[in-house]
Formats: C-alpha cells, sequence, structure tokens
C-alpha cells in the first residue's frame, strides 16, 4: 500500500501590537521552513515603505527578502505554483481580501504563515485579523512590553494627532502600551455611562 503524503495546507497566525516581535516571530518561522528545504514566497504590502522595498524588516533590524504586492489579489499573481509556504507580514494593509486569498491557499495546500496587528490605534480588533483568526489552524498572540511602566503590553499607542486607521510609522509615531497605561485618544471614563454627581450636589 502506498502510502499518502500529499501537502496539506494551513494557516498560522502570529498577531498582537507593535513591538511584540510580529515580525521576528515570522522570519524565525519561515527561515526554519527555508532549513527544511521548503519553497518559501514572503509578501508585503507596498503600503509598508517604512525600511526596505524588497525585505520585511524587524524593530530589531531582523531581515528577509520579500516581494511587494499592492493588495492581497497579487499575491496570487505573484505565486509560483511550486511554493509550499506564503508568508504575508503587516495583513492589517491588506484588508478584507487577505481573508480570502488565505483560504484559498491554504485549501490548496500552501502553509500560509501571516503577521499583523490585531487591534489598532482606538484599541479595537483590525481587519481582516478577526477573521483570520477564526479560520486559522495555529494563532500566536505576542505581546510587547509597555513603554510607561513595563508591564506586558498589548496596545498598540498613536503618539501622533491623527484619525486615520493606517498611519504607517514605527518608532517615535507609536509605542506599546498596556492595558492600564493605553490612552486611545478619548479618555476611557466619558465612554461609559456611569452616574455623574451635580456639582452643586456635593
Ligand atoms: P512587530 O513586528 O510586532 O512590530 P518586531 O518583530 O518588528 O515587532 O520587533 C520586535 C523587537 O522590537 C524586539 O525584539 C525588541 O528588540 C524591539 N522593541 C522595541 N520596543 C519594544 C517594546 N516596547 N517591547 C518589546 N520589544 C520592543
Ligand atoms: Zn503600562
Amino acid at each position: 500500500m502506498e502510502l499518502v503524503t500529499g501537502n496539506i495546507g494551513w494557516i498560522e497566525i502570529v498577531c498582537g501590537p507593535m513591538f511584540s516581535g510580529k515580525s521576528e516571530e515570522l522570519i524565525r518561522r519561515l527561515r526554519r521552513a527555508r532549513i527544511a528545504r521548503k519553497r518559501v514566497q514572503v509578501f508585503k504590502p507596498a503600503l509598508d515603505n517604512r525600511y526596505a522595498h524588497d525585505e520585511i524588516v524587524s524593530h530589531g533590524d531582523q531581515r528577509l527578502p520579500s516581494e511587494v504586492v499592492n493588495g492581497a489579489q497579487e499575491i496570487l499573481q505573484k505565486l509560483d505554483w511550486r511554493t509550499q509556504v506564503v508568508g504575508v507580514d503587516e495583513s492589517n494593509f491588506f484588508g478584507p481580501d487577505l481573508v480570502d486569498i488565505a483560504s484559498q491557499l491554504a485549501d490548496s495546500g500552501k502553509q500560509v504563515l501571516i503577521a499583523g496587528l490585531d487591534t489598532d490605534y482606538l484599541g479595537r480588533p483590525f481587519t481582516p485579523m478577526p477573521e483570520l483568526l477564526c479560520l486559522a489552524e495555529s494563532i500566536t498572540k505576542t505581546l510587547a512590553i509597555c513603554m510607561r511602566c513595563g508591564n506586558p503590553a498589548k496596545h498598540t499607542q498613536r503618539l501622533v494627532d491623527s484619525n486615520d486607521l493606517i498611519v504607517v510609522g514605527a518608532t517615535g509615531m507609536y509605542e506599546a502600551r498596556c492595558r492600564r497605561c493605553f490612552e486611545p485618544g478619548i479618555p476611557k471614563q466619558e465612554l461609559m455611562d456611569f452616574a455623574k454627581p451635580q456639582r452643586n450636589s456635593m
């Protein structure tokens, strides 16, 4: 009897705030895939023009060659059919299209590794991560160090004044914050419907 060893595809996610080591972890996994002699292709969005054009770069300056795409659809166009492992960094720049593309790739036998932010600058779930997490076989959540207090940080604090969902930037424009130190623009208390004492009733 012949052993059936066809390629099984899957989706692996690394998510968390900025500076939490997502790119480092993605690079580590992709390097290991190369050591295992798998054919690897890595994609990053053209919007992410922070460091190098043709590499994914971590904040600790680890680097891995990558191809630039203008959207999730372009990943399919640039994919060599022999590729076994597909890496995608900065999922949050791709928007909802990445969900279908990742599923199609996994269904066709590719191992899909995706890294990206899970929450935005206001602490809200960041498309397309919520759906990707539901569809994935494996999920890793990375935490950074809070720049205020040193505790584990799950938030990306925006330090510049903008209400745009995507503002490309790194150190100086963003920092990691824990739940307690995170300030999403509007004071949290004002979002809650707490009873407020009348000024002249005290
Ligand atoms: P991400 O992809 O999640 O933004 P990177 O992999 O690019 O993260 O960078 C992680 C590296 O960033 C760490 O190994 C560390 O050297 C550096 N770093 C800078 N600020 C912080 C922080 N606040 N918490 C943890 N690591 C930080
Ligand atoms: Zn803190």
